[in-house]
């Protein structure tokens, strides 16, 4: 029998090490593009996947992009103390279930959230060990490029989108990373980078 480590002596300590990385940042700001693209071309990280009380959008799937549950639902995994972190966000709540993120990071595997802004603030508090990525737009104006579409809106719901987003552009500072998404390939390569150095 040979052992890769001879006895007596102590392992060395993997070089590469799981982690809890969190991806968060304004509205519009493509969290959910970089996911998309990254869910696609690197499976091996394990994406959570959310509960909501939003209904799904075309194309979605229960237990692929989210769970959708029923207030009653939702009301019940917080009252059980199931989420690891939840938050509402326009009119819908969003939740992350504590259990599938636990037992990944112990099995060893990259756990990525991407979740708001108040979701990241909790995960901030119950596990300081994770990293926090602010994802950030190429500038102010591009933000607004995203935010206001194709100006479809009344102005009063485009100048609330925006003053939510200057708040939201203000949290930066609370993040151990910011990543700016100037294309998606470039953003998940650091992502990437990030969530498996020690
Ligand atoms: P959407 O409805 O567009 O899929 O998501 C709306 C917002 O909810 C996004 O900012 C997204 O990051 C956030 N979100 C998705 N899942 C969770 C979650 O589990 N917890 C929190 N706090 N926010 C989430």
């Amino acid at each position: 029998m040979s052992d890769a480590v001879p006895r007596g002596e102590t392992p060395e300590p993997p070089a590469r090490q799981p982690r809890l990385t969190v991806l968060s940042g304004p509205s519009g700001v493509g969290k959910s593009t970089v996911v998309g693209y990254l869910r696609k071309v690197h499976p091996e990280v394990w994406l959570s996947v959310s509960v909501t009380t939003r209904k799904p959008r075309p194309g979605e799937r229960d237990g692929v992009q989210y769970h959708f549950v029923d207030d009653d639902q939702f009301d019940k995994l917080i009252a059980n103390g199931e989420l690891l972190e939840w938050a509402e966000f326009a009119g819908n709540r969003y939740g992350t279930p504590r259990q599938a993120v636990l037992e990944h990071l112990e099995a060893g595997v990259p756990v990525l959230l991407e979740i708001d802004l108040q979701g990241a603030r909790q995960v901030r508090q119950t596990m300081p060990e994770a990293r926090l990525v602010f994802l950030a737009p190429p500038s102010w104006e591009e933000l607004v490029r995203r935010l206001t579409g194709r100006g479809t809106e009344s102005p009063e719901v485009i100048e609330r989108r925006l003053s939510v987003a200057r708040v939201e552009l203000a949290a930066e500072s609370e993040f151990d990373v910011t990543l700016v998404n100037t294309s998606v390939e470039d953003v998940v390569r650091e992502l990437l980078a990030l969530m498996t150095v020690r």
